[in-house]
């Protein structure tokens, strides 16, 4: 059965094409695909669920355990095969309590949270006066020693873009600054957060583990703006700052994963899937389980056809994302058999509207200067199921589709696709105490849902090499 479209443009579509889920790899049986999944609740329900009942889950935290006994309950409940967790070892981090507070000429409280991979202040904390910068370029020409002694800040507001490229510009104010302003003589670092909120939560995220490690922590917006308001009274600005954490090297830690086998070649798997770890502050809604929920709602939908795919669908929740360490993990355990991985895609960028779609490289045949309509007969539907959803087909192809699967991309050359969100408000809240259930948007969220299954679907269900396609001969001009 076949319910109501909620798009006219979809339902016109899906008018002329019958959608009954006959024929295998069919245009037909994609748009319907399409048309169950924007009015599907699941990916809503595992995201509701996981939020709720699980709660923030740090790697390496007794959540971790939960939420790792959460998903393999999910990935069976939902009719996956296969069903296991996959064991590896990670440096936990665990936060402690933490406060900071202008000391003179204004004494007054920050709110901040400490970066992720931080060592702790002394007891007591550090007093000590703050030096103000206002981009990672201005502390890099900072000369050795001016910093001694120092705190040292950077107030350098993130720009809000579609495709979140405004995070990636200044990434290395938090991974990378705190180790140079260490080598410069910086005993701590505050980093203005990497976000476009203008409002008071400070927003967390990983520091680089590089020597000399110093204590960091990120302030929200308004802070950082006071900080340098009072440096530029020119009078010494001392701040006191006091960060407990605990790290546990060892640490138990889990990629969940599930499976859609295939009905042909099982052995050939289309692998996808979001991070169910998440930050400790909010409840991980957006960053990830929103990622989480799309790639398992859209397997699902898949698997609930009348004929499965010929190739496998896996979906892997992966268990520490945030840290960097569940990627090269996945890698690890799975090179050996990277050739039969057909492609990969993770989902993490929050609940909204996909706007493109970028395809792997070997889509564009590269080496022939084609679409990938023209490249692959089996992608020629794909335009067409995708654009009554405002998604278009990137002309560029994709570079990385998400951290866990760089690993696989990197060093055993899987091809990657990426689904780009519409990244305007993500920055927001990701990372803070409001990445919360209530930022999920429903509407996007079964959006992302119905590309995905769309894609998937139709890579899942063909012979489609891109490997092969990206090296193809030359060609006559399009
Ligand atoms: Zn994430
Ligand atoms: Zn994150």
């Amino acid at each position: 059965m076949i319910r109501p479209c909620t798009l006219a443009a979809a339902c016109a579509l899906a008018a002329t094409a019958a959608p009954a889920l006959a024929a295998p790899a069919s245009p037909a049986t994609a748009i319907a695909l399409r048309e169950r999944a924007l009015v599907d609740p699941t990916a809503y329900s595992i995201v509701s669920s996981l939020t709720t009942e699980v709660g923030p889950r740090m790697a390496g935290s007794e959540a971790a355990a939960r939420a790792r006994d959460w998903g393999l309950a999910k990935l069976r409940a939902l009719g996956f095969e296969n069903v296991h967790a996959e064991p590896f070892t990670i440096t936990a981090w665990a936060r402690g309590p933490e406060s900071a507070e202008v000391v003179s000429p204004a004494p007054q409280k920050l709110r901040i949270l400490g970066l992720g991979g931080s060592v702790p202040t002394p007891a007591g904390g550090i007093e000590a006066e703050i030096a103000v910068f206002h981009s990672f370029d201005e502390l890099l020409a900072a000369p050795p020693g001016s910093l001694a002694g120092k705190i040292a800040v950077i107030n350098q507001p993130m720009t809000r873009t579609q495709d979140g490229s405004g995070y990636g510009a200044i990434n290395p104010i938090r991974r990378r600054a705190p180790a140079e302003a260490a080598k410069r003589g910086a005993v701590a670092y505050l980093v203005r957060s990497l976000s476009t909120s203008d409002g008071r939560e400070p927003h967390t995220g990983a520091m680089g583990q590089e020597a000399p490690r110093i204590p960091a922590a990120a302030l929200g917006a308004p802070d950082a703006d006071l900080l340098d308001r009072l440096a530029a009274l020119g009078r010494p600005v001392r701040v006191r700052l006091s960060l407990a954490s605990a790290e546990t090297p060892g640490a138990p830690a889990w990629n969940v994963v599930g499976e859609i086998r295939g009905r042909e070649r099982p052995d050939q798997a289309v692998v996808i899937g979001g991070h169910l770890d998440s930050w400790d502050p909010g409840q991980g809604a957006i960053d990830d389980g929103a990622g989480v929920a799309i790639t398992t709602a859209a397997a699902h939908l898949i698997a609930a056809l009348p004929q499965r795919p010929r190739r496998t669908i896996r979906v892997v929740m992966f268990g520490d994302e945030e840290m960097d360490f569940s990627g090269a993990a996945y890698e690890a355990a799975h090179a050996a058999e990277a050739a039969s991985i057909v492609a990969v895609g993770e989902s993490d960028l929050g609940s909204d509207p996909i706007w493109s779609l970028q395809l792997p490289r070997g889509a564009y045949a590269p080496a022939r200067q084609l679409t990938p309509a023209q490249a692959a007969p089996q992608l020629q539907p794909l335009a067409s199921i995708l654009a009554p959803m405002r998604i278009f087909i990137a002309d560029q192809p994709a570079q990385f589709t998400g951290s866990d699967f760089a690993a696989l991309q990197v060093k055993d050359a899987v091809p990657g696709f990426s689904f780009r969100q519409d990244a305007s408000r993500y920055f927001d809240y990701h990372h803070s105490a409001e990445d919360t259930l209530d930022k999920v948007d429903p509407k996007g969220l079964a959006q992302n849902v119905a590309a995905w299954a769309v894609l998937v679907y139709l890579v899942a269900d063909s012979d489609l090499d891109f490997r092969a396609l990206g090296a193809g001969p030359p060609a006559p001009e399009r």
